[in-house]
């Protein structure tokens, strides 16, 4: 299905924020995004500069401890989730899971592999690898909702799709 995947190449922290960015201004409420990659690929920093997006201008850390930081917007909250202490998958039953759903709320998930079986499934998963002292960024979309999503940000003029693979 055309469409459905892109591969970018990001240079550089600054152009991770701005793909981030990009994303966050093709939003649509209740889309779930699940970012992979290893311990440093530069999964917060890409949610750092989605929320920074919206209009955010606090810190964004990876919540690690806590699981899951809210960001309210008039528009949409969105729930950053860093999964990577979630000792049992089933303790996302325990942090109310569900009330995260609503229609209204974006979900970016990190580690999301360690909450199998109790998430909901991903609209676009995002894989970070190393590539030189940049990164590959791997998206594939695998609803209509998430293909919509890699549509607009694939067809904006912004100087991050230079490097397409
Ligand atoms: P993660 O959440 O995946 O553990 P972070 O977002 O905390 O990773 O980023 C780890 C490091 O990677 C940071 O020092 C950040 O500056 C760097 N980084 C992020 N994106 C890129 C990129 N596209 N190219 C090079 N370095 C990057
Ligand atoms: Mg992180």
């Amino acid at each position: 299905m055309s469409g459905r995947e892109l591969a970018l190449e990001i240079p550089d922290e600054g152009k991770m924020m701005a793909l981030g960015g990009e994303f966050a201004r093709a939003l649509v409420p209740g889309v779930i995004i699940y970012l992979n990659g290893d311990l440093g690929m530069g999964k917060t920093t890409f949610a750092r500069g989605f929320i920074r997006a919206l209009g955010h201008s606090g810190a964004v850390k990876s919540p690690t401890f806590t699981l899951v930081e809210p960001y309210e917007f008039p528009e949409v909250t969105v729930y950053h989730f860093d999964l990577y202490r979630l000792g049992d998958p089933e303790e996302l039953e325990y942090i109310g899971m569900r009330d995260y759903l609503e229609r209204r709320s974006v979900c970016l998930i990190e580690w999301s592999e360690r909450g199998t079986g109790f998430l909901p499934p991903a609209d676009l998963v995002i894989n970070i690898e190393r590539k030189g002292q940049g990164r590959m960024v791997k998206l594939l979309a695998l609803s209509a909702l998430g293909k919509g999503l890699i549509e607009s940000v694939s067809e904006s003029p912004s100087q991050l799709f230079m490097h397409r693979e």
